[in-house]
């Protein structure tokens, strides 16, 4: 018997290695004569170049940074209201995506991105939107989410205004990210893929998709980051865009609810966040459906898999205990925030304070 399900996804996707090539025609496809370049800082360059190809781009901001923040928004805002452009276009990480996406959704407000920050409805008018990542991570190219900061309070929006119109994931784009980075930006496409088969709102169809994306990021997470082996870096694209689009239907639950106070607090990059609790949430949500997965992917139970993800992550380089992070440890606000986080009611199994507060003792 298959459980009922809806699954909701309005984006045209274009994957392959040379898709880019597409970006010129596509942008001038999508009926908008004007139209805002968001650029991550390492695109700079490139973003120059297609402005002198694509008439209809009429500003560049590659001034995009980690955990985006809301006073880049309001300068892409500025950008599109003085030029009347009727569309944002991303080439980027998350972070520069999610900037296009917040910004398209204010581009016809007659307030503040401020003031939409602070709960005010988005208008029902949005700009268009053309997302091209250049990580393989957080599948935002084809997610109804976009998380922006101001200052330290981190901010997921969901909307389905924030559904790219198209999206090019050509997994060439992500050939250049250091190491450290891709071991990260594959972290949270793992991540993404788990959660949305152990979230409360999994469905038949997510599941193919969660499933279908851990098949190609497991054997392929290692080789992509300390090889930059080439073919497991456009497998890593892939599984990151399926696990957009389980993620994007089935929503996160426990590392992403406690992903935010760590990047807030201790200023850890998104995957890196979410890797820091990966482990020790596959071991406390092991039930029989986990333990299947684990074995379809080829280990002896979730521990065994929790035990690779460990490993990933101390071999990677990446931090593993709260004795590494910047900044005072208040275990407390971080337990507080994570288990009130909207998130956390995603996750199978809900925890007191003190199971969590437990756990991340075991972290520091
Ligand atoms: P990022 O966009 O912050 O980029 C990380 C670093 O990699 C930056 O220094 C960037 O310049 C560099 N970089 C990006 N592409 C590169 C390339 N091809 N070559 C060399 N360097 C490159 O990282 P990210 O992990 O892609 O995005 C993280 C952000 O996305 C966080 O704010 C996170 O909260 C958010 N996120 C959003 C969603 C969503 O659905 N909207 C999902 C998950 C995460």
């Amino acid at each position: 018997m298959i459980d009922a399900f809806r699954y909701f996804l309005p984006v045209d996707i274009r994957f392959g290695c040379g898709a880019l090539q597409e970006l010129p025609a596509l942008l001038e496809s999508i009926g908008s004569d004007k139209m805002v370049l968001v650029c991550d800082r390492f695109f700079d360059q490139f973003g120059k170049d297609l402005q002198k190809k694509v008439p209809a781009i009429v500003a560049v901001f590659s001034d995009v940074e980690p955990n985006p923040q809301l006073s880049g928004v309001e300068e892409v805002v500025r950008l599109m209201k003085a030029t009347g452009a009727s569309a944002a276009a991303a080439i980027g990480g998350g972070s520069a995506i999610d900037t296009a996406k917040y910004a398209a959704a204010c581009a016809y407000s007659d307030h503040t991105p401020t003031a939409h920050f602070e709960g005010l409805p988005f208008p029902q008018k949005v700009a268009k939107i053309i997302a091209v990542p250049t990580t393989a991570g957080t599948g935002s190219e084809v997610t109804s989410v976009s998380v922006i900061s101001r200052g330290d309070e981190k901010k997921t929006t969901h909307s389905p205004l924030f559904c790219p119109t198209a999206c090019i994931v050509d997994p060439e784009l992500t050939f250049t990210v250091p190491p450290k980075t891709t071991l990260m930006t594959g972290l949270d496409a793992f991540t993404h893929a788990i959660e949305a088969y152990w979230s409360i709102h999994h469905s038949p169809m997510t599941d193919l998709l969660a499933i279908e994306a851990l098949k190609a990021i497991v054997p392929h997470l290692e080789k992509s980051y300390r090889d930059g082996d080439k073919d497991a870096r456009v497998a890593m694209s892939y599984g990151s865009l399926l696990a957009g689009l389980a993620f994007s239907n089935a929503k996160t639950a426990a590392c992403h609810a406690c992903s935010y106070p760590l990047s807030s607090y201790h200023h850890l990059p998104h995957g890196e966040a979410c890797a820091f609790t990966l482990d020790s949430f596959i071991r406390l949500n092991a039930d029989d459906r986990l333990q299947t997965l684990a074995k379809t992917l080829g280990f002896a139970d979730c521990d065994a898999l929790a035990d690779e993800i460990a490993r990933l992550k101390e071999t990677g380089g990446l931090r593993t205990r709260f004795a590494q992070l910047e900044g005072a440890v208040d275990l407390d606000r971080i337990v507080s925030e994570s288990n009130v986080h909207m998130l956390m009611k995603n996750n199978p199994v809900q925890f007191t304070d003190a199971q969590l507060k437990a756990m991340f003792e075991q972290l520091l």
